[in-house]
């Protein structure tokens, strides 16, 4: 049994949220026995047994709800505003996946055929078993619940490793489904740093929902490789927003402003890069600059953006900003931060393509505004970077035709992240972004494997014996040239 512990403390004043236990492979796998045990009696309960308790669960977050708020705040240190935001989503998904799974993973009838007319076919959707969940701390109520409240759904057990940064949201969202009837071992969570979330992996579960860096990504799909179990990546994203000549500007700078520095810019599906037409460019900017300008972050309650939740991410906005600066780009708002993790908003036009600025994951409040020809040119400079997570486009004209074209999982037309709140959406990119999807029919199905029927009905044109006659045979070929020659 594990002796060590670990302690979560507040970005917004150091203190100590909570101690969590470090737990070792053998607490690991001791978990996810238990959770296997306590899987048979869940899918046991049916769609409408499981619904039910779900719908308590929901039901118990909102009666606490200033307390997971007040957790989520410390423990990340974002304002108030955005984690009640994140957790009122966040039930939505949880009353989607409850209420659609039936429709979504029963049993079906499909068509067999011609040949197999005798046949009655049908697909229907078995849950796994047990799924190990990985998670991140940016939104640590809504990301892990993507898998969570979807996987529970289909019928599996699952096995939780929160962020380390964020151990006491998952197991507070742990308490408050066993407060509202759930089996303790249906929903377990485990706490500790990257090697409890490398033993996760290990440790026989039949499928793993990752959701954290690139980096990170790679290393658990290396591990779910030894033993061919299945996973689904939930990777970081350089995201971009398009500025189309005639779109309308203060809705596009609005939305941009809120893209990119929400959660102080810790966001997967954040807005790092905007690609505004050179028609509209100067305006744009100068909305962009007015609003950024009326942000500020701190630790307080009337801050805006909260400080950094992981203090290491604070080098990477400075590395940034400064080889972006380096290399030619102006500082519109802000600059290179000083130390510490509350991150003043920074803006930069004009940014080189090549800058880190531009490439890769920054994960804090920066935005890159640079300008276009055409939105040719922006679709090919902003589908031009490893990752391909999700985006934006502002037009009236051609918003359907570019988003199209825009490089990701999902994009928003004349709006923005808004995709991340239909419930009936896939969520999840492509490239170095992930594959896989949470949230919507996709989502659920992820979370359970397709299993095929077929019941012979009465016996016609048997094909499948080794006394088949010429005259079958020749039947067979009518029909084949009948229907496809
Ligand atoms: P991270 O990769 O550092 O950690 C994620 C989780 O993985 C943590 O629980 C961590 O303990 C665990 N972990 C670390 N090493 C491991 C290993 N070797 N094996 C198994 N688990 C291990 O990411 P983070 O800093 O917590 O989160 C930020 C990143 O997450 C950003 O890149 C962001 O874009 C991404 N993110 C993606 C989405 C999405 O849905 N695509 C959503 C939120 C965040």
């Amino acid at each position: 049994m594990t002796t060590t512990t670990f302690s979560s403390t507040s970005p917004l004043d150091g203190s100590v949220v909570d101690t969590f236990p470090v737990h070792s492979p053998d607490d690991v796998d001791a978990a996810v026995d238990r959770a296997r045990r306590a899987a048979a009696s869940w899918r046991a309960l049916g769609f409408a047994g499981r619904r039910r308790v779900l719908r308590a669960w929901r039901r118990d977050i909102v009666a606490h709800l200033d307390d997971l708020i007040s957790l989520v705040r410390a423990e990340t240190g974002k304002p108030r505003g955005d984690a009640r935001l994140e957790i009122m989503l966040t039930l939505d998904h949880l009353a989607w996946a409850a209420t659609h799974a039936p429709r979504i993973l029963r049993r079906r009838r499909v068509g067999s055929g011609v040949l197999m007319l005798n046949q009655h076919a049908s697909v229907g959707y078995v849950p796994y078993g047990v799924v190990g969940v990985i998670g991140p701390w940016n939104y640590p109520v809504f990301t892990p619940m993507g898998s969570l409240a979807y996987a529970l759904a289909a019928g599996n057990a699952v096995v939780f490793k929160p962020s380390e940064y964020t151990p006491g949201v998952g197991a507070w969202l742990q308490r408050a489904f066993v407060r509202a009837g759930g089996a303790a071992d249906v929903f377990a969570v485990v706490t500790g740093f990257g090697p409890t979330g490398a033993a996760l992996c290990r440790a026989g579960v039949d499928k793993v929902a990752f959701t954290g860096s690139t980096a990170t990504g790679k290393a658990v799909m290396a591990a779910c490789a030894e033993t061919l179990t299945p996973v689904v990546i939930e990777a970081g994203g350089k995201d971009a927003l398009l500025v189309d000549e005639d779109a309308d500007l203060a809705a596009a700078a609005e939305a941009a402003v809120w893209g990119a520095y929400s959660n102080a810019g810790q966001t997967c599906i954040g807005i790092e890069r905007v690609y505004a037409h050179a028609k509209v460019y100067d305006r744009f900017v100068e909305a962009v600059a007015e609003r950024t300008r009326e942000l500020r972050a701190g630790t307080g309650d009337d801050a805006t953006l909260g400080p950094l939740t992981m203090p290491r991410q604070a080098d990477v906005v400075r590395a940034h900003v400064a080889d972006a600066l380096a290399r030619g780009a102006t500082p519109r708002v802000g600059s290179v931060p000083g130390a510490g993790t509350t991150v003043q908003p920074v803006l930069l036009t004009d940014v080189d393509e090549r800058s880190s600025a531009v490439r890769d994951e920054t994960f804090g409040p920066t935005l890159v505004v640079n300008r276009v020809a055409s939105m040719d040119e922006a679709i090919e400079k902003a589908n031009a970077v490893r990752y391909g997570l999700s985006g934006a486009v502002f037009s009236k004209r051609r918003g359907r035709e570019l988003a199209l074209r825009l490089r990701g999982g999902m994009i928003a037309i004349n709006s923005v992240i808004s995709f991340a709140a239909i419930p009936a959406l896939p969520f999840g990119g492509v490239g170095d972004s992930g594959f896989g999807r949470i949230h919507g029919t996709d989502g659920l199905r992820e979370f359970a494997y397709p299993k095929a029927l077929t019941r012979q009905r009465f016996p016609l044109l048997t094909l499948t014996t080794m006394r088949r006659t010429a005259t079958v045979d020749h039947i067979v070929e009518r029909i084949i040239r009948a229907l496809y020659g």
